[in-house]
Formats: structure tokens, C-alpha cells, sequence
């Protein structure tokens, strides 16, 4: 047997398979022309984070909008960091905001899909099988070098000024024997799988880049890792094997790997494969004290995606923020189309910021009150009280004490055609309706600066007196102007703006008086409606007692 065949069959002799089984086990997917095949490969060592969820968002709109395909797959070689319930947090994450794959981790324990298994841990024999062929081939070898050898020989290369790194003369066993490799395992020596690196340093790659554009950069010259010692591949060797087999056209990933493509360029072509189209995804970016820079896991807690879900930020506000983040003609889109679902968008990777997109949070409290104020108030109900439920228990008990009730408080200003854009997320919801129920309720009888409290108590005796539930909105503003004149004030709003020193304001002046002994605020939606849903024995009591306090 030739050396390179001996080698592979003394590195992996339980690998019995030739790559070509799994070349007709995973065909090339029947997809129309155009279709591209994206995917999300997270590995489960934390929680979903916002960069994830938006290279999920990009992959997934890519796939969407040119028919193709779009899959997940747990990227689980790296055990020692793995964190318990990584994969459920991940998958459950990704579909509560309504990002559901075609393939791979469909649900949080549910694979489907022709091209899996769609968990790394579950493929070892499949890279193996790939590596094995690179052995016999003569393009990887096996290293034993220790950690602190290859310490040793870093430092020897700082001082020399030499880069870094196992390649050319520094990779020690890339020239290894057969008899050399069974000697030191015969000794029980531990080894990883190298690839033996035909590049050079001198040589180019050049590639596009579909979101930034054509790169250029030095050929890998590295042997790098490919399967460590227990046999587990690294991330760069199951990323071609896996998005070769699964058929992959797009790899749309973080613009973190961007340094890694001529590595990854390097073992499509050793392997034989036809390398997918990258699209470097650049970071989301916070704006501090004047300076961009990127969303940190550790300082930002909009970082994890649990944030928004504990700030009762809904799925669709986010995702719909996101989208705005992720391309600069979603806005004018989507105020052309104020109703289709974002899916629909015809999302180009070209529109993608090459530097980062920033996180704007005032930004996504914005776009999110359009997107809620488009909710009709059974929804609102529905997703508040659940919201409250999981995050704000108390608050839950109280809009669900008297349902028929808070849903007459949710539609006010709601169901109607131009609804207000009041509520960016749920746990604005608790202070912004605390009015209407006495246990939160705070009153607060800060008047406007031009009336004085002996003509705000005046207005309110009157008013007491005067109040009908029944009368519509024009009849309940009609008896507030009625008023107004008795106590020096103009009915109209443009006879005071004509005469200023006639007048001590105007009726909308004492309707704010009104506002704030009802409400405890300046400013609140319908005041005439709120007071219906609030009911004249709360409005009168309320009356009575701002009464009492001037
Ligand atoms: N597991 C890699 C990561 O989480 C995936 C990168 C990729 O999409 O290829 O960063």
C-alpha cells in the first residue's frame, strides 16, 4: 500500500466510506434558477444575540425572496463551551421572532430536511470520511505537536519577526512518515489532523463579496486544523464539508470569518468542491459618546435578545426595525406598502452597510409604534397580557381582573382609522394606562402656568355639576366652553390667540384642568372617551376630590 494510503488507514481505519456516498446520498437540490440556499449555523455556547437574530433575518429574506431555501444547523463542536439549553434558547428564539427555517432545526428539537443530519455532533464520520480522502491524497497529515511546543515556537517566530503560525518550515510534521506517525501513536501520543497548505504567501486570492465587495488578500499558507484529537472537525473544515453537501449557495455569515475565506476558498477547491458566494455581514454598531463601535455582549443589554422580549418589545416591531437597519430602501418600501408582510420586500445584499448599520433605540421605538399602532385592540389585549403575564405578573393580574373592561381601555384612540402611535413596547403599557385602574392610578394636579388654582377649582364645581356621560364628544366639549366665558376665558382657542390680554386662556386651558383631575396627566388620548371607559362615578369621585386638594 502507498504511504498516503497507509497513513489514512492508520489515522482512521473505523472510516469506511468514500466521499462519494455522500456526494449521491446529498444531490444538488432541483431549485429554480435564481434560488438561493442560505443558512444560520449558530453554535450553542450562549443566548441568542442580536447579531444573530439579524444575519437569521438576512438569511432567511434571502432565501425568501428568490425562492430558495433556508435551513439552520448547530454548529456543537465545541463541547467544552457549550451552555445547557443553548440550542432551545437559539431555535425557540429565532422562531418566536417568526424566523422559521425550511430545513435543519425546524423547532427547538425538531430536525427536518433530506440534507442532515443538521447537527455537527451528529456528522463526525461524515468529515472524517472528507479527511480521510485529503490523507490518502497527500493533503493533510497528522501533527503531534504539544500546546506548549507550539508556544515555544510562536514566541521563537515574535522574536525573529516572523508571522506567526504552523506554515512552511514551522509546520514540523508536515513531512511525516508513516513510520513516524505509527511510532508516536504506538507511544500514545495524541495528534490532530493537519491540512498540508499547497499556498503561498506571495499568491493572492481575490473573491466578491456580496455584500462588500471584491476582496483581496494573501493566500492561506497555514496547515490548519482540520479534525482535532478526538476527532471533531474545526469550524473551518465542517463549513465546507457542510455547506458543500447541504448544498449551500449563499454563505452569509459575520464579516468576524471575513479572514478566514482564503483558508475556507483553499479547502473547497483541495476538496473538489464549487465554493458558495460569501456575503460578509458587518456588525451592528452603537453610537457612544460621539464614536461607533460594536454592540458588545458584555456592556449592552440589547445585545441578547432577551431584552426585547423582557421589555415587552413585540416579534414583528423588532424584525421590521431590523429590516430597516438591514437595508437602506426598506423605509421608502414599506411607505409604499404599509400592509404586506416584510417577506414580500425584494431584499438586495448590495443595499447592505459594508461598515456596520447602527442601533438606534430611539429609532426602533419609533418604527415599533407605527408597528403596534396597527394592532386592533383584541391583539393588543392578547399579546399585552401575556407579556404581563410572563414579565409583570401583578400587572397581568390587573388587566386580566375585569377583561371586558381593559379591552374598552385598549381600543380607546385604537380601532379607529388613524390610531396614535403611543406604545413602543409592553412594559411602556403599565405607567402609560395607570389611570384607568385604582391600584396604579396617581393623581397629579399640576395645572397649566395661566390658570390659577381658585379658577381651576371654580371650573371643576361647575363642571361636576354639569356633567353628563351620555353626551357625545362635541356635546362634552360644548359644556367645557360653556363654562369658559363665566370665568374669563375665551370659548375658542383663535379669539384668545387674537386678543391674549382679554383672556386669562382658553376652553382647551380648562379642558387640560379636566385632563389632569380625571388622569393625573397633561396629555392623554380622547379625554371625552377616556371618561366613558372610566365611568361617571370614578370621574366624579375623581372631580371631587381634585376639588377638595385646590
Ligand atoms: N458557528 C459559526 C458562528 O456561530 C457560524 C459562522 C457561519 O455562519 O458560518 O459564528
Amino acid at each position: 500500500m502507498e504511504q498516503n494510503k497507509k497513513m489514512a488507514e492508520l489515522l482512521l481505519p473505523a472510516v469506511n466510506k468514500k466521499p462519494q456516498y455522500y456526494e449521491e446520498l446529498y444531490p444538488q437540490r432541483k431549485l429554480p434558477d435564481g434560488a438561493r440556499v442560505t443558512r444560520i449555523a449558530p453554535s450553542p455556547t450562549g443566548y441568542l444575540h442580536l447579531g444573530t437574530l439579524f444575519a437569521a433575518l438576512i438569511n432567511r429574506i434571502t432565501a425568501a425572496s428568490t425562492g430558495g431555501v433556508f435551513y439552520t444547523r448547530i454548529e456543537d463542536t465545541d463541547k467544552k463551551r457549550e451552555i445547557e439549553g443553548g440550542i432551545a434558547d437559539i431555535i425557540g428564539g429565532l422562531l418566536r421572532f417568526g424566523i422559521t427555517a425550511d430545513e435543519g432545526f425546524v423547532e427547538e428539537n425538531r430536525q427536518a430536511g433530506e440534507y442532515g443530519p443538521y447537527r455537527q455532533s451528529q456528522r463526525a464520520e461524515i468529515y472524517q470520511t472528507y479527511a480521510k480522502e485529503l490523507i490518502e491524497r497527500g493533503l493533510a497529515y497528522p501533527c503531534f505537536c504539544t500546546a506548549g511546543e507550539l508556544d515555544e515556537v510562536r514566541k521563537i517566530q515574535e522574536k525573529n519577526k516572523i508571522r506567526t503560525g504552523y506554515h512552511g518550515e514551522w509546520a514540523k510534521h508536515r513531512n511525516i512518515t508513516y513510520e513516524e506517525a505509527k511510532a508516536l501513536i504506538n507511544s500514545g501520543k495524541p495528534y490532530v489532523i493537519r491540512l498540508k497548505s499547497p499556498g503561498s504567501e506571495q499568491n493572492t486570492v481575490v473573491f466578491e463579496d456580496c455584500i462588500k465587495g471584491k476582496i483581496e488578500m494573501p493566500e492561506n499558507d497555514e496547515d490548519f486544523v482540520i479534525l482535532k484529537s478526538d476527532g471533531i472537525p474545526t469550524y473551518h473544515f465542517a463549513h465546507a464539508v457542510d455547506d458543500h453537501l447541504m448544498r449551500t449557495t449563499h454563505v452569509l455569515r459575520g464579516d468576524e470569518w471575513i479572514s478566514s475565506v482564503p483558508k475556507h476558498l483553499q479547502l473547497f477547491k483541495l476538496l473538489g468542491f464549487r465554493p458558495p458566494k460569501y456575503g460578509h455581514i458587518a456588525p451592528i454598531m452603537k453610537l457612544e459618546n460621539g464614536a461607533k463601535r460594536k454592540i458588545s455582549k458584555r456592556k449592552d443589554p440589547e445585545a441578547a435578545v432577551h431584552f426585547f422580549a423582557e421589555q415587552g418589545y413585540d416579534s414583528e416591531c423588532v424584525t421590521e426595525y431590523l429590516m430597516t437597519v438591514a437595508s437602506s430602501d426598506f423605509e421608502d418600501w414599506r411607505r409604499a406598502n404599509p400592509d404586506k408582510p416584510y417577506g414580500e420586500f425584494k431584499f438586495n445584499l448590495k443595499k447592505m452597510s459594508v461598515s456596520g448599520a447602527l442601533f438606534d433605540r430611539d429609532k426602533l421605538d419609533s418604527v415599533s409604534k407605527t408597528v403596534v399602532s396597527t394592532f386592533d385592540s383584541s391583539a393588543v389585549f392578547k399579546k399585552l397580557t401575556s407579556w404581563a403575564e410572563e414579565f409583570d405578573p401583578d400587572f397581568g393580574k390587573i388587566l386580566t381582573a375585569n377583561p371586558e373592561y381593559t379591552r374598552r381601555v385598549l381600543s380607546i384612540d385604537r380601532d379607529v382609522s388613524k390610531p396614535r402611535k403611543d406604545i413602543a413596547k409592553w412594559s411602556d403599557a403599565k405607567d402609560y394606562f395607570s389611570y384607568f385602574f385604582e391600584t396604579l392610578y396617581k393623581p397629579d394636579l399640576t395645572l397649566p402656568e395661566n390658570i390659577s388654582r381658585g379658577d381651576a377649582k371654580l371650573f371643576l364645581q361647575k363642571y361636576q355639576a354639569a356633567y353628563d356621560p351620555s353626551d357625545d364628544r362635541t356635546a362634552w366639549f360644548e359644556k367645557i366652553k360653556s363654562i369658559a366665558p363665566k370665568l374669563g376665558f375665551a370659548e375658542e382657542t383663535r379669539e384668545y390667540r387674537a386678543n391674549p390680554d382679554k383672556y386669562k386662556g382658553h376652553a382647551g386651558d380648562l379642558s387640560t384642568v379636566l385632563r389632569t383631575a380625571v388622569t393625573g396627566r397633561r396629555n392623554t388620548p380622547d379625554l371625552c372617551e377616556i371618561m366613558r371607559v372610566l365611568g361617571y362615578d370614578t370621574c366624579i369621585a375623581r372631580i371631587g376630590e381634585a376639588i377638595n386638594s385646590l
